[in-house]
């Protein structure tokens, strides 16, 4: 089933988006060559138990993985997708690195994600880049009263294929409210026209991975760093959307 919220649960969701778009925004401050990924997981800790609210990722038990995310943000470097646990590893010049946030906030959740480029990123990793986070950017167009969530979908696949990218299948967007995922979840491929009609008050997680080779992944052995099977370069970004009768309603930007 999938909720629609009221007027006033997407105020309060909007707060919640504010306080993850706020930690994005520090990180991209923070993130250079020479800095630990746990150096950058403490700043966002930080800043989001000074704003009133709790990591969502810390303590987060997967659909996958069994065993406690241990910290308040994912990192993910180069061949990693998403979900990569934060600690000693230093980020170097070039590196393209996926940093997710998550929140709870007076009861409701946030989620975002966006991609840094470290200093001057090889030729591959800025078209990767551009061609992920333009999939996002098409497909929240797509978040539109009356339109099907498999539009969502189709877009960011066609986005992908567009320049000879694929998308990961194993991981996928979705719903989110009182629970950090909710229904329904949202693929990043498929075709058009199928699926849910779009509502007034639905809210969704987008999260288009994009892969320089092959869609395959794989999990290491720390139980939650997804990689892709063939250690090319990925790219992820996420936002949180509310869909309106005035449009989508990006809640983390
Ligand atoms: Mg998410």
């Amino acid at each position: 089933m999938i909720i629609c919220k009221s007027a006033d649960e997407i105020k309060l969701m909007q707060q919640a988006g504010k306080i993850v778009n706020e930690v994005l925004l520090k990180i991209e401050e923070s993130i250079k060559p020479g800095v630990t990924t746990a150096y950058l997981d403490n700043i966002a800790e930080e800043l989001i138990i000074k704003k009133g609210a709790e990591p969502a990722f810390k303590g987060y038990v997967g659909r996958i993985s069994t065993k406690p995310f241990p910290s308040s943000i994912c990192v993910s470097i180069n061949e990693e997708v998403v979900h990569g646990i934060p600690g000693k590893r230093v980020i170097k010049e070039g590196d393209l690195v996926s940093i997710d946030v998550g929140v709870r906030f007076k009861g409701y959740y946030g989620d975002a994600a966006r991609s840094y480029k470290v200093g001057k990123v090889s030729k591959l990793a800025e078209r990767l880049y551009e061609a992920t986070l333009d999939a996002l950017n098409k497909s929240i167009d797509k978040c539109k009263i009356g339109n099907r969530l498999s539009d969502i979908s189709n877009t960011i696949e066609t986005r992908a294929n567009k320049d000879n990218f694929s998308v990961v299948k194993v991981f996928v967007g979705h719903g989110i409210g009182k629970k950090m995922h909710e229904e329904p979840q949202i693929l990043n491929y498929g075709i058009a026209g199928q699926g849910p009609v779009l509502k007034k008050g639905m809210v969704l997680a987008i999260e288009p991975m994009l892969n320089a080779g092959a869609s395959e992944v794989e999990i290491l052995d720390d139980k939650w760093t997804v990689v892709t099977a063939d250690r090319k370069l990925s790219c992820h970004f996420e936002d949180t959307i509310a869909i309106t009768i005035d449009g989508p309603l990006i809640l983390t930007r």
